[in-house]
């Protein structure tokens, strides 16, 4: 990296839905941003859903696959399978909109950085699928705080020098203040990417730095 500035990395999960995604689209157009939407295969089943989903990807945005149901950590899947059913499900309902590294990430459960994001078998399937798997740095708690996310998220910023930030595209009321947040970043010197700095990236293109990336991050 040349630049000293600060990053921002822009994700969006748990969608498509109906109303929250076309908001955020259109709050990411007027700035010209482009920001990575990690979808759920059972939003993704629903034709309605994907035509959004097409309109995400047609809009220069990147697709990534975040799990089927959301509903159990994947490392805490103990029953055979569930990488089939949670991931390979989920991107066969992605498929042309996928990026081409195949982006996936886990359900975290609020957030946690440890191995309950990833059984055995999973790991192994991103691997051999050749998946890129994302984290974070920052969660705000959109979904629990619809207004007070952004100065949480602002305080992130303040701490990282490349914050990846996990908002979520739901019908929370959270979004309602995505203009806010963005026109406050904007007034400071920080460079929004679509890409994700190393220490988020725990496999890439199937390689995996799991365990080193994960042992440099206890504690946060
Ligand atoms: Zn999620």
């Amino acid at each position: 990296m040349t630049s000293t500035k600060k990053r921002l990395t822009l994700t969006f999960d748990n969608g498509p839905d109906a109303q929250a995604t076309s908001q955020v689209l259109e709050e990411l157009a007027r700035r010209r941003l482009k920001a990575t939407f990690f979808v759920l295969g059972k939003n993704m089943a629903e034709p309605s859903l994907r035509a959004i989903a097409e309109r995400v990807h047609a809009e220069g945005h990147w697709i990534g696959n975040h799990t089927f149901t959301h509903e159990v950590p994947l490392g805490d899947r103990t029953d055979p399978g569930a990488a089939q059913a949670e991931i390979g499900a989920t991107q066969k309902l992605i498929g042309d909109l996928t990026h081409p590294d195949k982006l996936f990430r886990p359900f975290g459960n609020g957030g946690h950085l440890d191995n309950r994001l990833l059984n055995a078998e999973c790991q192994e399937y991103l691997v051999s699928g050749g998946y890129t798997c994302v984290l974070w740095n920052s969660i705000p708690r959109d979904w629990e705080d619809v207004d007070g996310w952004v100065d949480r998220a602002l305080g992130h910023l303040d701490e990282l020098k490349w914050t990846v930030v996990v908002l979520h595209d739901l019908a929370t009321g959270a979004i309602d203040n995505l203009g806010r947040f963005l026109d406050v970043v904007a007034e400071r010197d920080i460079e929004i990417v679509q890409e994700f700095p190393d220490d988020c990236v725990v496999i890439k293109a199937g390689q995996s730095n799991l365990d080193s990336v994960l042992a440099k991050r206890v504690g946060r």
